[in-house]
């Protein structure tokens, strides 16, 4: 069997089963298939315990024992699929396309750093010290194994993530930073029709509040501040008492955030109305990861890596978050989305496309050829 064959029969079966982040069965038996690939290559791999909300997460190493790795590569074992999705719409190879519940998000790029490593010549191998980490809740943020990639991250020189990459052959080299905001805002109820001079309209409040933090949109450049969900109220005929906005804020480096949170918290410190308590929390975080100076090599070996595998890269600087921002706050140099490209991720249109399989395997070889 070639290469391709051998990844294609290997990717379908970790697809073939249910491996949403809530499903820490289907993520750990993900993490045991991975285990038993390193396993066979000489890599010492081993699972690997980050809290019982959670799958196992896996890590493999070439060198046992070392306290340094030359490189960190990292993919996540989780989708974003409930269960049933697996014997729904199974693993298919149609044309040029995979399909499959997180074929491309990112069970093909956790594919594609085995098959690399498998492929790698003994003298880099030698030569390397390289750890493998496959987490298993990147789709809800990474919450429990965040601390773990980090340490890991502080241990190595650079990471590549395995996120896939885009159909226009696009890397990523910078993502934005994410803080979601929860603001709540309490009044006192009161007939509408009756006596609605007696209520304190949370609603209202909240609105008010909205339009003012909206304005932080671009202050300074890079920067939004969306107001994704909104609810408030609980009859049609009552002056609202409860409300509450989630805001969705992005930021290019985490400076911005700093800035942008201390704008938020002193919007939640003014007043709103007369008798209306407000109180803000943050959800879903995740650091900003910085196109830099530190990253710039990394960013041109890669380049190299892949010309030399037959393709111009292109570089994305993605507004969405990933890994990737642990390994930067960690302080090295990262490149995302090196998996194998593909769209339509989160959804039942994802696919994978074939002909970049090969591609991004090599590109991954040639890269750490090139360390
Ligand atoms: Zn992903």
């Amino acid at each position: 069997m070639s290469l391709l064959e051998d990844y294609i029969r290997d990717l379908k079966e970790i697809v073939n089963f249910d491996s949403g982040t809530g499903n820490a069965a289907g993520v750990t038996r993900a993490a045991g298939i991975m285990q038993r690939h390193y396993e066979s290559i000489g890599f010492k791999a081993e699972l690997v315990d980050l809290g019982d909300e959670v799958g196992r997460g896996m890590l493999a190493v070439n060198k046992p024992g070392a306290a340094h790795y030359d490189v960190l590569l990292n993919a996540h074992l989780d989708t974003v699929f409930p269960d049933g999705t697996a014997a729904e719409r199974p693993f298919r190879l149609e044309g040029d396309r995979i399909t499959g519940p997180g074929c491309m998000d990112c069970k093909g790029g956790v594919m594609a750093f085995y098959y690399a490593l498998k492929t790698l010549p003994r003298e880099t191998l030698d030569r390397l010290s390289i750890a493998v980490a496959c987490n298993p809740d990147e789709e809800t943020g990474s919450k429990n194994s965040h601390e773990w990639l980090s340490e890991l991250a502080k241990k190595s020189s650079c990471a590549l993530v395995g996120e896939p990459g885009r159909p226009n052959n696009a890397l990523i080299r910078s993502r934005k930073g994410i803080e979601g905001y929860i603001v709540n805002f309490t009044g006192r109820a009161a007939h509408a029709g009756n006596n609605p001079e007696k209520g304190r309209d949370a609603n209202l409040a909240m609105m008010r509040f909205t339009l003012e933090a909206v304005k932080l949109n671009d202050m300074p450049a890079g920067v939004s501040v969306c107001a994704t969900l909104v609810k408030g109220g609980t009859i049609q005929n009552s002056i609202s008492d409860t409300a509450e906005v989630y805001f969705d804020t992005r930021f290019k480096t985490d400076e911005q955030g700093a800035a942008l949170d201390r704008a938020m918290r002193a919007l939640a410190a003014k007043s709103w109305g007369e008798n209306i308590g407000v109180t803000l929390r943050t959800d879903h975080s995740r650091p900003a990861m910085p196109y830099s100076e530190l990253s710039r090599p990394i960013v041109e070996k890669i380049s190299e890596a892949a010309r030399k595998a037959g393709f111009e890269p292109l570089w994305a600087d993605a507004g969405g978050g990933s890994d990737a921002s642990y390994m930067a706050r960690a302080g090295i140099p990262a490149v995302d989305g090196c998996g194998p490209a593909g769209g339509g991720a989160h959804s039942k249109n994802e696919y994978l496309l074939v002909n970049t399989i090969e591609q991004r395997i090599a590109m991954i070889r040639n890269f750490l050829v090139s360390l």
